[in-house]
């Protein structure tokens, strides 16, 4: 039989029979005893490739950006469901987007807890990312035999491959909600998985691991010594994006030092909650923080403009209702997205279940439009907008309104000007609200000001950048108002900034 990739999944289920389990499970047994997979009980492998930035890109819809990574070491423990991976970039080659570059990232997941080390060497709890970490234990080499032996559930089908043109076997499980299938060699070595993860940002979102270059390690298994992983694959948005690259240069299993104990301010984490706190900032302009993306409302005659729908559905919704609150019987027309950054983009599709109208940088039309407001598959995690019918209407049905440079929102009580930030490496289509009444700019990833008075640990590119378009654009500003931290004075920012923006400026065209 020769099925496409694509359709295959959506009729699999019709397609299982005794004979099918059947023969899934002598493949499996196969892969098993060719992989070694039942006598691992945990693994320790090192090397070095590259790494990105998800959902960081330049480019709206861009590639990832991209760092080397000059070592890479994991360690899984199977039995505990632990895993620990630890590596280093090379921070000043880092290609431009946003994303946090620090040299040296050590993350941890252990069970239901997760966290990474802090600046400090100490443990920082990080509920959010446990079940990711968990997945990627559950599709490793080993642990995809594992889980599909233990699932009860595997199916086999033929698949044809255009690109090879080829008949390939795949093994397809469920393990809870998500869907996994893996692809196996002529030797019976797993050499591909693709699933699927939710992403507020692209719905059921595709991954792809490439396992290759298999070895032997001792103890009668294998492991693959090239590892090649993609995200974000979507029906509207063809190609995924590269995630990371490992060249294994070491690789051992069944090590005593792959048990984790998970620390004790860890396992005392508050479990992950949405908290809002808001505060006014000026007449019909409020600050709604609490979590680690603001959000800020500003009021007009008839109706609200929200400036960012960060995180996903829950933060936004949070933000949402807040501001019916501050401001009630005012519907939110407008929310403004700042950049496509997905932290700051997972919430305008609740924004737009709303009943808002976006507006952003023309930039990001596209994208927008195509993939991350048109009808998506969500089955993983349906959101707010997934259930309304228009969602699933088509593209160009939905409320976006882009600009180039400069666009503005208000009506005799009140103006709020958007302004195309100029010059920046973070992301191409980044845009700074200013309100002239107040004198308040808001800013996303440019400037979060120290408490008053004080100062930053450094001065970033991003911050001279934001200098340079105030004095560009001429801006009158009084307060900053960041989506990341707590607002800070003009003062603070002309003596923190200033002289280093007066050192950086570019001679010849005046900056
Ligand atoms: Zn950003």
């Amino acid at each position: 039989m020769k099925i496409r990739l694509g359709t295959l999944l959506l009729t699999s289920a019709a397609l299982i029979s005794p004979a099918a389990a059947q023969d899934a499970a002598s493949v499996l047994q196969a892969a098993d005893k060719a992989m070694g997979a039942s006598a691992v009980k945990s693994v320790a492998y090192s090397g070095a490739g590259t790494m990105r930035y998800p959902g960081q890109s330049y480019e709206p819809n861009g590639d990832w950006p991209r760092a080397p990574m000059t070592s890479y070491s994991a360690t899984i423990d199977y039995g505990s469901k632990s895993a620990k991976e630890e590596y280093a970039v090379d921070v000043a080659k880092k290609e431009r987007g946003g994303g946090l570059a620090a040299p040296r990232t050590t993350n941890f997941v252990s069970g239901n807890y997760a966290w990474n080390l802090n600046a400090q060497g100490q443990p920082n709890p990080q509920p959010t990312q446990a079940e990711l970490r968990e997945f990627i234990i559950t599709i490793s080499p080993h642990g995809f035999i594992k889980a599909a032996l233990a699932s009860g559930n595997a199916t086999i089908e033929d698949r044809y491959f255009n690109r090879l043109d080829q008949t390939v076997k795949v093994i397809g499980f469920t393990a809870g909600k998500y869907r996994i299938t893996g692809e196996f060699d002529k030797d019976n070595l797993l050499t591909r998985v693709v699933t699927w993860f939710p992403s507020p940002v692209m719905g059921d979102m595709a991954i792809e691991v490439r396992y290759t270059d298999w070895k032997d390690v001792g103890g009668g298994a294998k492991f693959p010594f090239h590892i090649h992983a993609h995200q974000g694959d979507h029906p509207l948005n063809t190609g995924g994006r590269n995630w990371f690259d490992i060249r294994v240069t070491d690789a051992k299993v069944n090590v005593p030092e792959a048990a984790i104990t998970v620390p004790e301010n860890v396992r005392n984490a508050p479990a992950p909650q949405v908290r809002v706190a808001s505060q006014k900032l000026a007449d019909g302009v409020w600050y709604i923080g609490g979590g680690s993306h603001n959000s800020v409302a500003v009021e007009f005659k008839d109706y609200v403009a929200l400036i960012e729908a960060p995180l996903d559905d829950a933060r936004t919704n949070a933000a949402i209702a807040e501001t019916h609150k501050l401001i009630p019987n005012k519907p939110i027309r407008y929310v403004v997205n700042t950049h496509h950054h997905w932290d700051h983009l997972g919430g305008i599709r609740a924004a737009v279940a709303e009943g808002a109208t976006i507006v952003a940088d023309d930039r990001d039309r596209d994208f927008y439009r195509n993939v991350v407001l048109a009808p998506q598959p969500r089955s993983l995690s349906p959101d707010r907008l997934s259930q309304f019918p228009f969602a699933a209407t088509g593209p160009g049905t939905l409320a976006l309104q882009t600009f180039t440079d400069r666009a503005t929102i208000g009506d005799e009580t009140r103006v709020l000007e958007l302004y195309h930030v100029e010059g920046l490496n973070h992301a191409t289509d980044m845009l700074v609200a200013y309100l002239p009444q107040s004198k308040i700019l808001v800013n996303a990833d440019l400037y979060s000001p120290p408490p008053a008075g004080g100062n930053l640990q450094n001065v970033g590119e991003n911050a001279v950048v934001l200098f340079n378009n105030i004095k560009r654009l001429k801006l009158d500003v009084a307060q900053h108002v960041p989506i990341h931290g707590n607002p800070g004075p003009q003062a603070d920012f002309e003596r923190i900034v200033g002289p280093v923006a007066a050192r950086s400026r570019p001679t010849g065209d005046g900056g």
